[in-house]
């Protein structure tokens, strides 16, 4: 093999090759920062350990520095920890406040693996959960204990869109020094400020509005306190789950039109439900901004826009009719999620709620970003289909 003046080999040099720093190159993105292991200056640099430090490749490189700042700006939280999904975060932060002999307090509207991770893996672990009405507000001190570890609170909840009173539930928890963890999906830290409303830990999906697109996974947890931030993260570090700086890129892209993205939905999604309100086939439209949706009061009060996801509800159709009306769509393809730039459409056949007769004639639209007069035809032709038969 080759040499060069210093006598290394060529396989060598293609290895120690020093770095182009990148120095008088400036681009509008964030660079795509890799690295499994980040070095240090010195043995006594790696012996002292010390805030912001890069370590390891789990501690994130300034890739995923870049994106948990630009998160926690936008929910005025002081840290933000990426997972590789919603549920991860969801799950990381149950499993860093759990103990055994323990109880935690969770909303039967909440996103059906939360309760399945609650009622699965944390009763398994000795974690009693106990499930309560979203609609409890205030009235959830009579369910603290003094083994509470955590209230966990989902508003709107999924599906069933109920709007939960945080601050009433907030104050009720921290009367007993309880803290409450809230899943901020739906108002992606625009439409909810859920730490002005009380609670310690911001969960959300950010598959949904910030990936924005339908071709991304990650969740953030967000807090304020120092405590609550270093229990978390500490679970986090030693279930050693890694976000790919790829993935952060794409979250950041997704970040610069978050705002106008969920305005413009927010806005469509409203236009559709109003005009599914008038039509005589859905006996209910539960949307946060329209009266039919529990919790609407609450929303008025404390949220500043609705998002683009809504469900309707066919009380006087059979399941059929549900499913033939959801088959005849052609702009809305039929599947899990929410947040991108499609729209889309799902029904459960095993909901139980609102209630078990009406869950499976519950159909949960998402609206994106096509124009809501298309939509509107396309969801008119699939009710004249399923009216038929
Ligand atoms: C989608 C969703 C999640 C889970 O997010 P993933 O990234 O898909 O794991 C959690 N909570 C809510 C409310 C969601 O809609």
């Amino acid at each position: 093999m080759a040499s060069d003046s210093k006598g290394q080999s060529l396989s060598t040099r293609l290895i120690h090759a020093k770095k182009n720093d990148g120095a008088g190159f400036e681009s509008l993105s964030m660079p795509t920062y890799r690295g499994s292991t980040t070095v240090f200056a010195s043995v006594e640099d790696m012996d002292s350990p010390h805030p912001g430090q890069y370590r390891y490749g789990l501690s994130g490189t300034p890739t995923h520095r870049e994106l948990s700042a630009r998160l926690a700006e936008i929910e005025g939280a002081s840290d933000v920890i990426l997972t590789p999904s919603g549920l991860a975060a969801i799950s990381l932060v149950m499993l860093a406040f759990a103990k055994t002999g323990g109880h935690m307090l969770l909303p039967a509207s909440a996103y059906y693996p939360t309760l399945a991770f609650a009622d699965g893996k944390l009763r398994e672990l000795g974690v009693e959960i106990e499930v309560y009405d979203p609609a409890i507000g205030g009235g959830i001190a009579d369910l603290i204990r003094d083994n509470t570890l955590l209230i966990w609170t989902e508003s709107p909840g999924s599906i069933t869109m109920e709007v939960q009173d945080i601050p009433a539930i907030s104050a009720a928890a921290h009367a007993r020094s309880v803290p409450v963890a809230i899943d901020n999906t739906y108002g992606a830290g625009l439409l909810f400020d859920a730490f002005a409303a009380g609670v310690d830990i911001s969960v959300q999906a950010l598959t949904k509005y910030q990936g924005g697109h339908s071709d991304v996974l990650m969740g953030s947890v967000a807090s304020r306190d120092p405590a609550i931030t270093a229990k978390i993260a500490r679970a986090n570090y030693l279930l050693g789950m890694g976000v790919s700086p790829d993935d952060c890129q794409l979250v950041l892209r997704g970040l610069k039109t978050l705002d106008l993205r969920l305005r413009h939905m927010g806005e469509s999604a409203l236009t559709v439900a109003k005009w599914l309100q008038d039509r005589p086939e859905v006996t209910a439209v539960l949307h946060p901004a329209l009266p039919d949706c529990a919790g609407h009061d609450i929303w008025k009060r404390d949220w500043t826009g609705s998002a683009s996801i809504f469900s309707i509800i066919f009380g006087n159709w059979s399941r059929e009719q549900v499913v033939r009306f959801v088959d005849a769509l052609t702009l809305f393809p039929i599947g899990f999620s929410w947040g991108g730039a499609h729209s889309l459409v799902c029904t459960y056949k095993d909901l139980p709620r609102p209630t078990p007769e009406l869950g499976p004639l519950l159909v949960r639209l998402n609206i994106g970003l096509e124009d809501p007069a298309d939509l509107i035809a396309d969801i008119e032709q699939a009710l004249t289909q399923a009216s038929s038969l």
